[in-house]
């Protein structure tokens, strides 16, 4: 498998100027698209080419492929994974998942193809992002993963439909910078001008896919409609991740769901499950068990105040929750899990009533409760000097749907 040398990405900030950011003079100036290849290469972001395996030992290989064996339990610990495959989880994960269910043989695809494809997905994910990275896009997949079998999903979709809940699984935040809209707005990066400020991350990690595939020349053995349409439906499923857009989803999924009107026979319909379903899969940290959602948290956080510290060093207006002064984990936490997770979850409840549904709603109640032990004024009240009463669950959906925007 060849690599380029030198392959394209986002960066936060590499190419802005910082400098001219508050002269407002000459706003167009300040885009700086034309110096993105130049800017904003993966020499100079430092990504490392995919960590060979072959310096694994054999123990290490035999407990990942032991791992894999229970690929579909809820427990499943991504961090170990990823360790036990030399930072290879979203390559293994994903190739198993395809195998699995059949669709390498079904769709006929390439071997080399794919492998290339996969390990230039997991390249253009940024590693030195706390939370963005490679591992999140596994994690995703894992989850998505269970989804899919979830028996009303198991029973109605498509060998299609499976194959492209799991690549947009592992591409959704494809290229993620680690930054947020705002801040790509408030900085006239490059990509919030080519996308017009809409799901201008969703939109970037879309059209890295398709950059990927078509490089790859993935899909190049299918008609070109399918290919096309490939890509398409890719492009809706990641979209659907812009949690800025989560109440437009939620309340359509709600009032079919009041309706009971979803009919899985429909190809429209399953495209609509398999979008709630990777906005789930996408938000299901707080839904995992203690140990492994409590690490989610903190790196999120970690790249929310990474984010708050750029921004105060620049003189920018600091982004809510990206402040380490004013907030915590547990506080952060808190709000992302009350206004954002729950109201997801409990939907998916009533559509797929299921166990593995219940243990993720009493999972995402016990981690609310460690986090609110933790901190028991990040519930509620303030401590002396903390300014305001009800600081914590001020403005509550714009700050949690501000945080969702970067946790998506
Ligand atoms: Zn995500």
């Amino acid at each position: 498998v060849g690599f380029e040398p030198e392959r394209r990405g986002s960066h936060p900030y590499l190419g802005v100027d910082f400098r001219t950011l508050h002269s407002l003079c000459n706003r167009e100036a300040l885009l700086f698209s034309f110096q993105r290849h130049l800017l904003s290469s993966r020499l100079l972001r430092g990504a490392p080419h995919l960590n060979p395996l072959h310096i694994l030992d054999e123990d290490y290989c035999g407990q990942a492929k032991c791992m894999l064996e229970k690929v579909g339990s809820w427990n499943f610990d991504i961090f170990l994974f990823d360790r036990l495959t030399n930072g290879n989880s979203l390559v293994f994960l994903t190739f198993n998942l395809l195998n699995q269910y059949g669709l390498i043989e079904l769709f006929q695809l390439d071997m080399v193809k794919l492998r290339r494809f996969l390990v230039l997905v997991q390249e253009d994910y940024h590693n030195q992002n706390p939370y963005h990275n490679a591992v999140h896009a596994a994690d995703v997949t894992q989850a998505m993963h269970c989804y899919l079998r979830e028996p009303k999903l198991a029973q109605s979709l498509t060998s299609f439909d499976i194959l492209l809940g799991l690549l947009a699984a592992a591409t959704h935040d494809l290229d993620h910078p680690g930054v947020n809209q705002p801040f790509l707005i408030k900085t006239n990066h490059y990509l919030a001008a080519l996308y017009r400020n809409t799901s201008v991350l969703e939109n970037h990690h879309w059209r890295s896919a398709v950059g990927l595939l078509r490089e790859t020349e993935l899909f190049s053995h299918l008609p070109v409609e399918d290919s096309l349409s490939i890509e398409r439906q890719l492009g809706s499923l990641i979209l659907a991740t812009d949690i800025s857009r989560q109440n437009e989803y939620l309340s359509r999924f709600r009032t079919h769901l009041d309706e009971n009107d979803l009919c899985l026979g429909h190809a429209s319909h399953r495209h609509f499950v398999l979008q709630m379903a990777l906005k789930c899969a996408d938000i299901c940290n707080p839904c995992r068990p203690w140990e492994l959602s409590k690490q989610w948290s903190e790196k999120v956080t970690e790249e929310f105040f990474h984010q708050g510290d750029i921004e105060k060093k620049h003189k920018l207006e600091i982004s809510p929750l990206c402040d380490s002064e004013a907030n915590t984990i547990a506080s952060v936490q808190i709000g992302f899990m009350t206004y954002v997770v729950e109201p997801l979850f409990a939907e998916w409840a009533r559509f797929s009533d299921t166990r593995l549904s219940q243990t993720m709603l009493g999972h995402l109640g016990l981690n609310k409760a460690s986090w609110s032990a933790l901190e028991p004024e990040a519930s509620g009240s303030s401590e002396e000097g903390e300014s305001e009463p009800g600081r914590a669950t001020e403005e509550p959906s714009s700050r949690a749907l501000s945080q969702g925007s970067q946790e998506s």
